[in-house]
């Protein structure tokens, strides 16, 4: 995984990575990106709890497009510490990230527009380490469970939100943030799977 970046005082903008793809519900929740529903049809991913014994490589592109909690905490940028190595995230969003919804306001330009923006395949899950501990995704990936406020697991897109998982309420803009302001916009709560 490249980290080229932009040194400044001792952070480097992580460049490559410092978006990563967030995926729509496009199956579960409708085709437009910005919009939620209340419930999610398990007709649409197979066998109820098909995450528990699917293999990540194995599933159905319907059933990988709805691990994605709709946190929105992928979209946030990050930056890293040019001594330890050390990723750390900031409150400041992509610019296409809805503050709202937490979801990708044009997702399927979103790799024109933001060229930093990655894809998250079974691959690539498998190398990014800087995945938040509450994303669906790496939560799998390391063996773990989907916790109680995944909308697969409770049926409700909102107790993502409801749970204070989601990024709604506590991010900003990237939009008008020079890099040497990001060392201001320092933050943890990405990091935990508990909301706090
Ligand atoms: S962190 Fe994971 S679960 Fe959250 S929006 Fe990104 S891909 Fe989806
Ligand atoms: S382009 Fe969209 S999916 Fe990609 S990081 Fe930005 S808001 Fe997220």
């Amino acid at each position: 995984m490249s980290r080229a970046g932009q040194k400044r005082t001792g952070l480097s903008v992580f460049e490559s990575s410092y978006h990563s793809c967030q995926k729509h519900f496009a199956i579960n929740f409708g085709e437009d990106v910005g919009k939620s529903a209340k419930t999610i049809p398990a007709s649409d991913t197979g066998t109820e709890r098909f995450w528990e014994d699917t293999p990540l490589s194995e599933m159905t592109t319907a059933q990988w497009e709805s691990l994605c909690d709709g946190c929105g905490r992928c979209c946030l940028n990050k930056v890293e510490d040019w001594d330890t190595g050390e990723i750390i995230w900031t409150d400041l969003a992509c610019r296409l990230l809805d503050h709202d919804s937490c979801r990708c306001m044009d997702y399927p330009n979103r790799l024109a527009k933001v060229p930093e923006c990655l894809q998250l395949t079974p691959e690539t899950v498998g190398e990014l380490s800087w995945l938040p501990p509450s994303c669906a995704y790496a939560r799998l990936r390391d063996g773990k469970p989907l916790l109680w406020w995944h909308p697969l697991v409770s049926g409700d897109a909102d107790t993502v939100h409801a749970a204070g998982i989601s990024v709604r309420g506590r991010i900003k803009t990237e939009i008008g943030v020079p890099l040497e302001e990001y060392e201001e916009h320092l933050v943890s709560w990405p990091v935990t799977d508990n909301g706090k």
